[in-house]
């Protein structure tokens, strides 16, 4: 409930600073809301919080220090309150973290900074030249509206110099105005296509949903192509139109800018961005405009889940199934799951839309809890790709080679019809082992217990662990020996060298995230290759998603059994999402696809369940499997990792935890560990795992706090509990 306080009330102020309790305070001149974002001072610093309810008392009151002022920032509403709260317990974070997750705008509480802006004034100028005519022709075509120096210098094709030059004169007025302007108001057009029958029962579902204006979870399936950004965006329409704002939260931001000018194209202009790309002055902008309701869609990343929206109606999760949802530092939060506790929370709908849903989702649709709609065909001329295997047992292919001539036959036929193939390996980098032929030495990093991977390209060895990296050596760093380290299996560089070899005169693009200085130089190179600037494209899961290369009739997979080794309990569901991904990419336009899948073992289960594309099969074995199991999303699970620069240290505190578990007995979970994470060292630390399994309606996160509390973490050991870990690392 919001409250007001009088100046001098004693008041209780939550910080983003690690610390257990909310601290008193008194209220400042002018008094304060709860809610009211504050700056209040701590030891010698000044730091920020948000006023949380009235003081706790109750000590000698004539040590409470007042707050230094409130900030210029639409106070912290309710509804946002309980989201951060009920997250917080959720994923066990103390609140001062969750605090920081809804702060996160730079420079929040100054007055909006103010910039130049320019106009056209009365006076004439001196002498007139071409330069000159220009700059005023342009200030009148756009009829009073005020330029930045930057965009009318652009505008007009001349310097900087000139406009400053007739402001002297008072022909041009240069003025002052606040940075942090309203958004466009976005409103929907009539969308370009008609919808087919399939998408226009789906979109009326989700329109029905929103114009109810209460909460509700839709699960959105539908094959690559088959329309379904076209289906939620009527929904993103009709929430508009309704007054209330809308989110669309994407995986990647390599993804936003073929979405951006697809929203600008239905809605008349770019929505609020929320992602890393995004310049300091757009967040502070975004973050304020969401919350005084001048901005009314958000396309963003995970983090924009905690903007303090105004009126939220919708949130879409696209690619809900995508693992980059999951913040794996930090606070550990699934941006989807907690999607649908703020849209619970707020009365909102949400849209999670995939081709190949998580079993999570998936099961959730299964026992009715998310509504379910399908679309089944791709739109227009496209259909499904056919998808078979090479078996790479009957291939013989030289060493240090791993294309095999059934798939460089079909690459060839595909560079003479003029159209692209796509080879799909999800390796970064040139190498993922570096041997000596002397002494058989691995070159692992330093600080991990992991390999370092050579990436050519870059002229170094690097640790996908810690972002370590150093020069390739010329001698073995255990036996001395000279020249003869050697590169040991493919990484996508490597399989540029062996396409470029086999294909002389084809253009090879090799698409992975490090290979590109920046969002903007990547999302260039998609671009180029979408208008067939490329034959043959080798890539990394970067381009498993949601581009359309229309030309590309092709996907060759160079090693479809690689993520079905390892021990990771979604291992087969992963697999199945990528392939099924990777192979959608194939035939988008008129031209049928084929997607090949390079195994050594096409009998296994789920290289049958892709090739035969029979997917409710598939997902009900998973699910069978995992209901037996116990596990996820049929069992609960938290990941415990203590970490520690002494290997004795976090052994210790995993024995003893392992024993004292009786909070966890009392709720029937189990105890396993403690062992060395399956990355037993990174960053120099020591890595020890415990997994707890609970029963599905186990009330898991009070067993663990109580079991967690019991402990005290001494010197520089660290404990971090994951609930429902997606990776095992
Ligand atoms: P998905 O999100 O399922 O991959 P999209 O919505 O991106 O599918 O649609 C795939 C392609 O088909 C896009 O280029 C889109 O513009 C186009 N499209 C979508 N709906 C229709 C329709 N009803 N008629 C014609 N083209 C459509
Ligand atoms: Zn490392």
């Amino acid at each position: 409930m919001i409250r007001q306080f009088d100046e001098g009330d004693l008041i209780g102020v939550l910080t983003t600073q690690p610390l257990d309790k909310v601290l008193d305070y008194r209220a400042p001149e002018g008094g304060c809301l709860t809610g009211a974002f504050v700056e209040v001072p701590l030891g010698p610093r000044k730091v920020l919080g948000v006023v949380w309810g009235p003081g706790e008392g109750g000590y000698d009151l004539s040590k409470v220090r007042s707050v230094i002022r409130v900030l210029d920032a639409i106070p912290m509403r309710d509804e946002m309150r309980e989201f951060l709260i009920r997250a917080g317990e959720y994923t066990l974070t103390p609140m001062p973290a969750m605090l920081r997750l809804a702060t996160r705008s730079p420079g929040l509480g100054d007055p909006p900074s103010m910039r130049n802006v320019y106009r056209l004034g009365s006076a004439r100028p001196d002498r007139m030249t071409d330069a000159r005519t220009r700059v005023i022709g342009v200030l009148q075509d756009y009829g009073g509206l005020a330029f930045t120096l930057g965009e009318l210098a652009e505008q007009a094709a001349v310097t900087p110099s000139v406009i400053k030059g007739l402001v002297k004169q008072n022909v041009v007025l240069e003025e002052q105005s606040p940075r942090d302007l309203p958004y466009p108001r976005l409103e929907a057009g009539p969308s370009r296509y008609t919808l087919t029958d399939e998408q226009e029962r789906a979109a009326a579902s989700l329109r029905a949903g929103v114009e109810a204006g209460d909460y509700g979870t839709t699960l959105l399936k539908g094959v690559t192509g088959s329309g379904k950004t076209e289906v939620y965006l009527e929904a993103v329409a009709a929430c508009l139109a309704k007054g209330r704002q809308a989110l669309v939260l994407l995986p990647e931001i390599a993804l936003t800018a073929e979405f951006l000018s697809r929203v600008e194209e239905r809605f008349g202009a770019r929505p609020a961005e929320w992602h890393s790309g995004v310049t300091m002055t757009e967040r502070r902008r975004c973050w304020q405009m969401v919350g005084e309701g001048g901005a009314n869609l958000v396309v963003g990343a995970r983090s924009a889940l905690f903007l303090p929206f105004r009126d939220l109606g919708l949130i879409v999760v696209d690619e809900e199934h995508d693992t980059s949802y999951k913040q794996e530092d930090g606070v550990l939060y699934n941006a989807r799951d907690m999607a649908v506790l703020r849209a619970s929370i707020t009365g909102a709908q949400v849209v999670l839309a995939s081709a190949t849903p998580s079993l999570e989702s998936w099961a959730n649709a299964e026992a009715g809890k998310y509504k379910r709609l399908e679309l089944t065909a791709r739109v227009g001329a496209a259909v499904m790709p056919e998808l078979a295997a090479i078996d790479m047992r009957d291939e013989v292919l030289p060493s240090n080679r791993w294309i095999s001539e059934a798939l460089a036959g079909e690459v060839r036929t595909r560079i003479e019809q003029g159209e692209q193939a796509l080879l799909f390996l999800n390796r970064r980098g040139y190498a993922p082992v570096t041997i000596c032929r002397a002494c058989g030495h691995q070159i692992g990093c330093d600080h991990c217990d992991a390999r370092m991977v050579e990436h050519r390209f870059l002229k170094r060895l690097v640790c996908h662990q810690c972002g370590e990296s150093k020069p390739i050596p010329a001698k073995c760093p255990s036996c001395e020996a000279e020249d003869r380290l050697a590169p040991v299996g493919p990484g996508v560089e490597r399989l540029g060298e062996e396409t470029t070899a086999l294909f002389p005169e084809a253009r090879v693009a090799v698409l992975s995230s490090d290979l590109f200085g920046s969002a903007r130089a990547l999302k260039a190179q998609i671009e180029a290759i979408a208008a067939g600037e490329a034959d043959i494209i080798i890539g990394t899961q970067l381009v498993a998603k949601g581009h359309n290369f229309p030309l590309l009739t092709l996907v060759g997979v160079i090693d479809a059994d690689l993520g079905l080794q390892g021990s990771d309990l979604r291992a087969a569901e992963r697999t199945f999402q990528l392939m099924r991904q990777v192979a959608g990419r194939a035939g988008r336009a008129d031209k049928p696809g084929v997607a090949l899948l390079q195994t050594y073992q096409p009998e296994h289960p789920v290289i049958r369940a892709i090739l035969s594309g029979e997917e409710e099969a598939f997902w009900r074995a998973e699910a069978g499997e995992r209901q037996a199991a116990g596990v996820p999303p049929y069992g609960r699970m938290a990941g415990i990792v203590l970490s520690s620069p002494d290997v004795q240290q976090v052994f210790d505190l995993g024995g003893e935890m392992a024993r004292r578990d009786m909070p966890l007995r009392r709720i029937g979970a189990q105890v396993f560990g403690p062992a060395p994470a399956p990355i037993a060292r990174i960053r120099g630390r020591h890595r020890v795992r415990l997994l707890v399994k609970a029963a599905k309606g186990a009330p898991l996160q009070a067993a663990l706090s109580e079991w967690v509390g019991q402990f005290r973490l001494k010197g520089d050991l660290r404990l971090s509990v994951d609930i429902d870990p997606q990776s095992f690392y």
